[in-house]
């Protein structure tokens, strides 16, 4: 499989297919195209508006960031007035708020307008999703690729859309709760008669500190509705993402 590759079932399942895919015409565009002009104005503006208050918030928090890392600068010994190290908090302060930026994006705000109402009910399959975040015990990346099926009742979601909750959502995690929170902002959106979400994660405070070897990985999963309750649909998910 390619990297970020979707992947749709062909069998077992008739009728199940990639929704990117030429021939996906019956996929209706969003509410959004339907909305009169004025309404899309005003939208586009409270994003604006909303973007606005991020960054000054941001802009507020960077200097309590930038003492944390000239303190660890010197916790390590480091002279942060040498040349190299002189914009270093500033640098590092700004990556870690663009590492973190998933905790200003709602599920709500990512998934806007691409929702959509379709007859549609065999399982629907992404996988391969790159995912990266920060482990919460060492603020050290883990990254690696999640697997999402779900079973739709009447609402489908843009593949995009849905692959951008998980690469946006860079947060401070354990892998966990990230698969849990997946498949709860999947429930949340869409009502579907079940969903599966699977993480494969390599973590780098276990690779780096040798505890892990570099190729081994962690293994997370969490199955709600049908997908955990019926084998059979449980089986058919874990068949469509091993090919
Ligand atoms: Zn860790």
């Amino acid at each position: 499989m390619e990297k970020g590759s979707v992947s749709q079932n062909s069998a077992p399942r008739q009728g199940a297919r990639d929704q990117c895919s030429p021939g996906s015409s019956r996929l209706r565009p969003g509410r959004a195209s339907e909305l009169p002009a004025d309404v899309r104005r005003a939208r586009v503006q409270q994003q604006r508006e909303k973007r606005g208050r991020e960054e000054a918030a941001k802009g507020a928090e960077l200097p309590a960031l930038e003492a944390a890392y000239l303190s660890i600068l010197q916790g390590l010994g480091e002279n942060p007035a040498r040349q190299g190290l002189l914009l270093t908090p500033t640098r590092a302060a700004r990556a870690m708020q663009f590492l973190t930026k998933g905790y200003q994006e709602s599920t709500e705000d990512i998934l806007n307008d691409a929702i959509f109402d379709e007859d549609h009910n065999e399982m629907v399959i992404v996988k391969d999703i790159d995912m990266f975040s920060l482990c919460e015990h060492h603020l050290v990346p883990f990254f690696g690729k999640v697997h999402i099926g779900y079973l739709p009742t009447k609402k489908v979601v843009g593949l995009s859309k849905l692959i951008g909750i998980y690469v946006k959502k860079v947060l401070v995690l354990v892998q966990e709760r990230l698969t849990r929170q997946i498949a709860l902002a999947i429930t949340e959106a869409l009502k579907p008669a079940g969903v599966a979400v699977i993480i494969e994660a390599s973590h780098m405070c276990m690779v780096m500190r040798g505890v892990q070897k570099m190729n081994s990985k962690t293994v997370t999963s969490t199955m709600l509705g049908v997908l955990r309750e019926d084998p059979k649909t449980r089986e058919e998910f874990l068949t469509l993402i091993k090919n």
